[in-house]
């Protein structure tokens, strides 16, 4: 354990993610079937993938997803709720409200423009003579109706056991407002759940320490069982381009970004947000990861939690710009493989559709497919084309979950400052926040 503790954080998680994708490789090169690679294990193949790839890979990497996400509603809610009614000053809320929203939108439509742009450049699609040999269920797009209705929870327990987060914001937010309206006994309850605020950050961070292991195992479960490596290779110019736009997004556009409306040095936020996009990129859910993008936030960049608590969750559900970057490629993408023109107003509709869309799709593994079935139907591109690219999403989705947890924070850090709610000495200080992480289990016994 001594020893173990020496390395930070991210160097364990890392280590965890190498060695998960190289284990994941050699199962998959020994368990390939129909080769004689298999003679090798005599006989063996099988019941190994039953007990590795499909018993502890598979269990050990559901596990951490799971205990993750157990802590997501509680966590949302009690840290809402003591955000607000900390608000010294309640018209503070809607500006705050205001800009978060206004600053996810553009972010969002900053991104899919670059998508389209560089797609329209490279032409990924051109010349691609490919048959769908995987059909795609289109069923689910809410409409946009339905996307403001939802916003608003008949029933907060339900939301709660639904895990809907807008509707878990609104009613902490409620909550949380009138406790602040509730003299005395809005005191004892707002103590109260400071309290347990603090607890359950503290088991977040228990749980962080267990990552390098969660996230071995979902690493080398996903590349033992990935699919033909053929899949990737001919699709390979689609691949590069979504891959490129997401990289020049997440390390360019946030960090002019941020410096040109903060003020703040990126390369500090860039240093301080790693732990956070590893776990986005490993578990592919900005949902799943709101712990810890919360703990990165308020512990490391020294944002508090009157505004974290409010633009994190919210960010997690309607601000994602990785997932746009991947609809604009894929809407160009497809036009080209079906030879359809696309026009001005077509792409303007792209970039509105996409942008809305993420209001009211949750960031959980693989929801950009369904969005990006709202955005072909819009501009009447056939939808049958998604099942083209299904083959190479995984790997996508995990990229674009990283840029999409990086925009939340950078967002949460913006507005933070602009809000005199940033402690810029926490933020400058490349300790902070380390200190907290380190959890020593030994007392425990
Ligand atoms: N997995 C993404 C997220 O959770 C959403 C998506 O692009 O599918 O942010």
């Amino acid at each position: 354990m001594a020893n173990s503790h020496k390395l930070g954080l991210t160097a364990r998680i890392v280590i965890g993610m190498v060695a998960g994708l190289v284990v994941g490789f050699l199962f998959k090169f020994l368990l390939a079937e129909q080769d004689e690679r298999h003679l090798l294990l005599f006989g063996m193949a099988l019941p190994l993938k039953a007990f590795f790839v499909d018993g502890i890979f598979h269990i050990g990497g559901e596990i951490f997803i799971a205990s993750l996400k157990m802590l997501v509603v509680p966590l949302v809610f009690v840290s809402l709720v003591c955000g607000t009614c900390s608000l010294s000053d309640t018209s503070k809320l809607g500006r705050l409200g205001g800009k978060a929203i206004g600053l996810y939108l553009v972010t969002t439509a900053i991104a899919i423009s670059l998508a389209i742009g560089f797609a329209l450049l490279f032409t990924p699609g051109a010349g691609v003579n490919m048959v769908a040999d995987q059909t795609y269920d289109v069923s689910q797009a809410p409409t946009l109706a339905q996307v403001f209705i939802n916003i608003f929870p008949s029933n907060p327990i339900e939301s709660m056991a639904k895990g809907n987060m807008l509707q878990i914001i609104v009613f902490a937010v409620l909550f949380g407002l009138a406790i602040a309206l509730s003299g005395k006994a809005g005191e004892r309850l707002a103590a109260m759940f400071s309290d347990l605020n603090e607890v359950i950050m503290k088991l977040v961070t228990l749980l962080m320490n267990l990552a390098p292991y969660g996230v071995f195992f979902l690493m080398a479960k996903l590349f033992s069982t990935m699919g033909d490596y053929e899949t990737i290779i001919s699709l390979g110019k689609y691949f590069s381009v979504v891959l490129g736009v997401l990289l020049l997004h997440g390390l360019v556009s946030y960090p002019i970004l941020l410096k040109a409306l903060s003020g703040l040095n990126p390369w500090v936020f860039m240093l301080k947000m790693r732990d956070a996009a590893l776990f986005g990129f490993s578990t592919s859910s900005s949902n799943a990861t709101i712990p810890v993008t919360l703990e990165t936030v308020n512990n490391k960049m020294g944002v508090k939690n009157s505004i974290s608590s409010f633009t994190v969750p919210l960010g997690a559900t309607i601000n994602m710009d990785g997932t746009a970057i991947m609809q604009g490629v894929a809407t160009v993408f497809i036009a080209q493989v079906f030879l359809v023109d696309l026009t001005l107003t077509d792409f303007l509709m792209v970039i509105l559709t996409a942008t809305l869309a993420s209001i009211g799709t949750a960031g959980v593994p693989g929801v950009g497919l369904i969005m990006l079935a709202m955005v072909l139907q819009q501009v009447g591109l056939p939808v049958e084309g998604i099942a083209l690219i299904i083959g190479v999403d995984r790997l996508l989705d995990m990229t674009r979950t990283a840029v999409n947890v990086t925009g939340d924070a950078m967002v949460s850090c913006i507005v933070a400052k602009s809000e005199g709610e940033l402690d810029q000495a926490i933020f400058n200080d490349p300790k902070a926040g380390l200190k907290q992480e380190d959890i020593d289990f030994h007392h425990l016994r």
